[in-house]
């Protein structure tokens, strides 16, 4: 077949990711075999994925070496037995952000930025994740809440900047968000619009023209923020999808998570910046762990936290070196550690 309709063309892409999403592996055996894992790891995996299920696109597993139980990338996705211990220490709801949220899927607790929860889904379950215990099926963006969140927005004109996060919010159809986004669009004291998201990561293929065109509106600057952990996570496909972006002027940050186990090391967080910087992303933040029920395990002493950021320091120049940062429940800003 020649003559091919453009329109046709672009659906056939944009539903591809959706494809390879409902492909992902959630059968904890499955993901043992392929990865040639001792299945004595099963039981464990069966216990501490009844809460928060096993989910990784295949494409993440790929980059997974076989046989490794210590493998970066599998520890953010399997589940182990250390999840299950009780620590009274890490909470369900550590930054306490019922506080802060006038309408459900809205946040608003930093000052002239909001924060909307448009999807509760990701295309992975990261081990580590908040997300594990939040109540998204009541607090997320849905059809009754919809013209209520774009009416706060219009009526706070503190208002600049519009994060959409999740769950992962290139989860929701371009469909979806470019409806979103043409009604932030038409509110005048609104001038960036940010997303947060760890989808491109799994599947570069979500960056389809449409999503380019939605985040290519005039009078809206758009930042992507991604979320890589560990310079494994990169690859080719990452590096051409990216270029689609920068093209269309999109800024490109991007945002870690300091993990034991994962990427504790300043030799990994080096390469992890010089590997960010030649995709055309610059790091942003390296957030400590929120202190989540069930995710102890990640978790590093201040004293090595210091020691891992001051070594990173010395390897790299001040813009590749992301800001240390917690979030503290209640307050006005990341507070940054020194
Ligand atoms: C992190 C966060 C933001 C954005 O903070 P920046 O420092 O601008 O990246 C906004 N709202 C909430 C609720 C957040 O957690
Ligand atoms: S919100 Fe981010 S960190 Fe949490 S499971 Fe989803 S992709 Fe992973």
């Amino acid at each position: 077949m020649t003559n091919v309709p453009i329109v046709q063309l672009n659906y056939e892409k944009s539903s591809r990711w959706q494809t390879l999403l409902a492909q992902a592996i959630t059968n904890p055996l499955e993901l043992l075999k392929i990865l040639e894992l001792d299945e004595n790891l099963l039981l464990a995996a069966k216990l501490a994925s009844r809460d928060f299920k096993l989910l990784a696109p295949r494409n993440y597993v790929d980059k997974i070496k076989k046989g490794d139980f210590h493998d970066p990338l599998l520890r953010q996705i399997l589940p182990i037995a250390e999840e299950l211990i009780e620590n009274n220490d890490y909470l369900k709801d550590p930054l306490q952000e019922a506080l802060t949220n006038p309408i459900p899927g809205l946040l608003h607790k930093y000052q002239g930025r909001v924060l909307l929860t448009i999807t509760g889904a990701c295309s992975i379950n990261c081990r580590y994740c908040f997300r594990r215990h939040f109540p998204y099926s009541e607090n997320r963006m849905n059809k009754t809440n919809f013209d209520q969140i774009i009416n706060y927005l219009a009526q706070n004109s503190s208002i600049h900047e519009v994060i959409l996060s999740g769950g992962d919010p290139l989860v929701a159809t371009d469909n979806y968000l470019a409806k979103l986004v043409d009604k932030i669009t038409s509110i005048a004291h609104i001038r960036r619009l940010r997303i947060h998201s760890r989808l491109p990561i799994m599947l570069p293929d979500r960056i389809t023209p449409e999503m380019i065109a939605w985040l290519s509106r005039p009078n809206l600057k758009s930042i992507l923020v991604l979320h890589i952990n560990h310079p494994n996570e990169m690859d080719e496909h990452l590096a051409m999808a990216l270029q689609k972006l920068i093209a269309a002027k999109i800024t490109l940050l991007n945002q870690t998570v300091l993990l034991k186990g994962v990427n504790d090391q300043a030799a990994v967080l080096a390469e992890l910046s010089e590997k960010l910087f030649n995709y055309g992303i610059l790091p942003y933040y390296l957030h400590t762990l929120d202190k989540t029920a069930g995710t102890a395990h990640f978790d590093l002493t201040p004293e090595a936290i210091s020691k891992i950021y001051d070594a990173l320091q010395t390897l790299l120049p001040g813009y590749l070196v992301p800001k240390l940062v917690r979030e503290k429940a209640g307050a006005k800003y990341k507070t940054l550690i020194i």
